[in-house]
């Protein structure tokens, strides 16, 4: 295929980057990266060695000597022209995302978009990184805080964001002056590699040193060597909740500092006050788009006992015409789950919620023959439940919608926040005071919450991220860019005398 070439992959790639040069060791794990779409075979790479990994640390540490004492906007320009480089490929990594992956072309194109939006973001940022100016307690004395670049900053990535969430990371990390190493997925690590190949030629055109953007491939234990290290301050990881508090662990016991991005479990209040129709579409693209495998999905749907019926009914007449399909045929709005295991799990899922008392009311077979043949595909699963049963406080990631029945709006808001997770959230209703109730200290728990707008889709510019066991981390927008950083608080005395602050005395 044409595109892969211009993505500079071959069969067998390199799983180890200094940004500049490939480590290529091939006794090492070989790992096989297989498209979802149809379990052929793309392409794979090589697992990065304990050697690789020490080469690695060590020249992003002496790269972060270069790096962090060219002025900030000068690397906002590098970052610029990593936007630019993304423009250029935008549909070859956006097929590579929609085939390694299996989302749909349109959001395999709208990922690398959320990637070119970050680097024209990272830009602006470079200029801004501001800290604040005090006035001192004490005569003739100036305090003022600045922000100095961390170091090495360690990102772990999942599977279905394969390139946005390591750019939303690296490019913010990068104009704050850090250097950067990233573990993808193990599922998706040709994606990873088509980055770095793109950003390849500006790094070489700008001359600059090795070490600035690495990478390195692997499970889980080639993570837990840059978890458990020293050298990497910081450890921005995104996948389950499982992962997240083995990772916390790990750094917390080092004294480092996280950035977790974990587990959803998002839900919608749909009020007898809402515009119904425009809460449905809401619902279905949150609940099915990415065939429910994003962090944001929407899992749970809280709906008046009065419109109940009238929600369910629509829902399955528009769930009855969604095209399943390849996510690279035109027109297709569901591609397929990663991989069989996850298919596997929604399964026993819908078995779980069957056992519990709940309904399934649609969907939720697995699909066969002819395109199907993968064995990846499901119907997307509408369901009767409570919200106290233990499948639906769990994420399972898959598209299954739970639709739970609410009388009072104090109820719903208990069920909203009753569970474990919480990152995203939205009600629709078209009443004001439902509206700020939900958006209120006593509404949702959530770190993003919305009205009259689904769970997912969310826009660079705000900061994203979770509360309770989603990890608490904030990336992307705003002043997520201070975790990359470290504050510094100056004091400085310009007048001729020593006077202590709270007005000790202390002569000598
Ligand atoms: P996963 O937890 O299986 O893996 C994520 C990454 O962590 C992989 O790179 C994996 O190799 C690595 N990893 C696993 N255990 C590790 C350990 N002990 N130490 C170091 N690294 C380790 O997740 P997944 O299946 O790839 O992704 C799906 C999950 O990610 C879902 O739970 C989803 O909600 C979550 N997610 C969250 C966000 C967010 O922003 N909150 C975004 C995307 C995905």
């Amino acid at each position: 295929m044409d595109f892969l070439k211009r993505l500079g992959l071959e069969a067998d790639n390199a799983g180890t980057t200094t940004g500049n040069k490939t480590m290529f060791t091939k006794s090492a794990t070989r790992i096989e990266s297989h498209s979802p779409i149809d379990g052929k075979l793309i392409g794979a790479v090589y697992s990065t060695t304990k050697e690789e990994y020490e080469t690695v640390v060590n020249t992003a540490a002496e790269a972060f000597k270069t790096w962090r004492k060219m002025p900030a906007p000068q690397r906002g320009e590098i970052i610029r022209q990593i936007g630019d480089a993304l423009r250029e490929h935008k549909e070859d990594l956006g097929k590579l995302v929609s085939l390694e992956m299996g989302k749909i072309y349109q959001e395999g194109l709208g990922e690398v978009q959320e990637m070119i939006d970050i680097c024209d973001f990272a830009v602006g940022l470079s200029r801004q990184l501001y800290g604040l100016t005090m006035h001192s307690e004490r005569p003739d004395h100036r305090m003022y805080e600045q922000y100095h670049p961390l170091g090495i900053v360690g990102v772990i990535s999942a599977f279905n964001f394969p390139v946005a969430v390591w750019s939303w990371n690296a490019m913010i990390a990068a104009v704050c002056g850090d250097t950067i190493i990233w573990k993808p997925s193990e599922k998706t690590p040709l994606c990873a590699v088509a980055c770095q190949n793109i950003i390849k030629d500006v790094l070489a055109k700008n001359d600059l040193p090795e070490g600035i953007f690495c990478m390195i491939n692997g499970d889980r234990e080639v993570g837990e060597w840059m978890t458990s290290d020293k050298r990497v301050p910081l450890i921005s990881a995104t996948g389950s909740i499982r992962m997240g508090k083995q990772v916390a662990q790990v750094v917390a016991a080092r004294l480092g500092k996280t950035l977790l991005e974990l587990g959803g479990n998002n839900a919608i209040i749909i009020s007898p006050q809402a515009d119904i129709e425009m809460a449905v579409r809401a619902t279905v693209f949150g609940a099915v788009g990415t065939a429910g495998q994003r962090c944001t999905s929407t899992r749970r749907l809280i709906v008046h006992e009065s419109i109940f019926d009238q929600v369910k009914d629509r829902l399955v007449s528009i769930y009855k015409n969604i095209a399943i399909g390849s996510p690279l045929e035109e027109g297709t709005l569901v591609g397929p789950l990663i991989d069989k295991q996850a298919v596997d799990m929604m399964q026993s899922a819908l078995e779980s919620l069957k056992d519990a008392g709940g309904e399934l009311v649609y969907g939720g077979e697995v699909l066969q023959g002819g395109v199907y043949d993968s064995g990846t595909y499901v119907r997307p699963a509408i369901c009767i439940a409570e919200n106290h049963y233990q499948i639906v406080q769990d994420e399972t990631f898959a598209p299954i919608l739970y639709l739970i029945r609410y009388r009072e709006m104090e109820e719903a808001m208990e069920y909203h926040n009753g569970v474990v997770q919480g990152l995203s959230s939205a009600i629709f209703t078209l009443n004001l005071r439902e509206a700020e109730q939900f958006l209120s200290h006593a509404g949702s728990d959530c770190g993003i919450a919305n009205v009259n707008i689904g769970t997912s889709g969310a826009e660079i510019g705000g900061a994203f991220g979770g509360e309770k066991e989603t990890g608490g981390g904030r990336e992307s927008g705003s002043d997520s860019w201070k975790i990359y950083m470290r504050r510094q608080t100056n004091t400085i005395n310009w007048g001729s005398s020593l006077p202590l602050a709270q007005g000790i005395r202390f002569d000598v």
